[in-house]
């Protein structure tokens, strides 16, 4: 068996997304801290055991994912949450203003119906909140970012590892959408955040791994310069 996973650095990698897993799902990413399975982003729901074979072939277990951290409330990003729930527990964690949209299963927020699908109403285990929360895995931590713009609760995480700043940046790109309630004003300011972090690698939702540095800032001034 082989697997089309990516390791991206140690111990951090791409595991879903088109070409992967389903062409619908947006880039799913896992990151071990030293057995404890974080999953940031889980499809758009069809791909859940690919995407579970695709952990087992990293000779990792699928019963160690403790946390799944969804950047948004968007049904390619939260498809298969309610199955890495009910299977191993995993704790779901969204941003508080894109936490209901999960909750009631709306079809209109987490633009299911533009995909012609449904989201089950599904609980969220942890709400973050505010600016900024820090997770921590042993020694690490993992920075939950908020960035709204493409939706009020986005967010956007960082890891720092073996000096290197790996940034996950999902749909950093928009699109801008009144049914999604987004926020150009918001998002310009959130884009800024994020080049302050100075990362050197950027982990997007649909246009893949970024990297070095230059790369990086390049990829988040070009979206800016296109609503100056
Ligand atoms: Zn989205
Ligand atoms: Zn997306």
């Amino acid at each position: 068996m082989r697997t089309n996973a990516e390791e991206i650095i140690s111990g951090v990698y791409l595991i879903g997304g088109p070409g992967i897993t389903s062409a619908d799902d947006a880039a799913i990413y896992l990151i071990d801290f030293a057995g404890t399975l974080v999953l940031i982003d889980a499809g758009a729901g069809k791909s859940f055991s690919q995407i579970v074979r695709n952990i087992e072939m990293l000779g990792l277990n699928p019963a160690n994912l403790s946390h799944l951290i969804l950047t948004h409330c968007h049904i390619d990003h939260i498809g298969s949450a309610p199955f890495f729930n009910e299977s191993y527990g995993t704790k779901i964690l969204i941003h508080e203003l894109d936490a209901k949209a999960v909750e009631n299963g709306d079809s209109l927020k987490t633009a299911a119906n533009w995909y012609g699908t449904t989201f089950p109403p599904t609980a969220v285990d942890q709400k973050l909140k505010g600016e900024r929360e820090t997770l921590k895995f042993g020694l690490e931590e993992l920075h939950c970012l908020h960035t709204p713009g493409h939706t009020p609760g986005s967010i956007s995480l960082y890891l720092d590892r073996e000096g290197k700043r790996v940034l996950f940046g999902q749909d950093i790109h928009g699109p801008f959408h009144r049914d999604f309630g987004s926020d150009i004003d918001a998002w310009k300011k959130s884009m800024q955040n994020l080049l302050a972090l100075d990362a050197d690698i950027l982990c997007e939702g649909h246009f893949g791994i970024f990297q070095p540095k230059e790369r990086v800032r390049g990829y988040i001034e070009r979206y800016l310069e296109e609503y100056e």
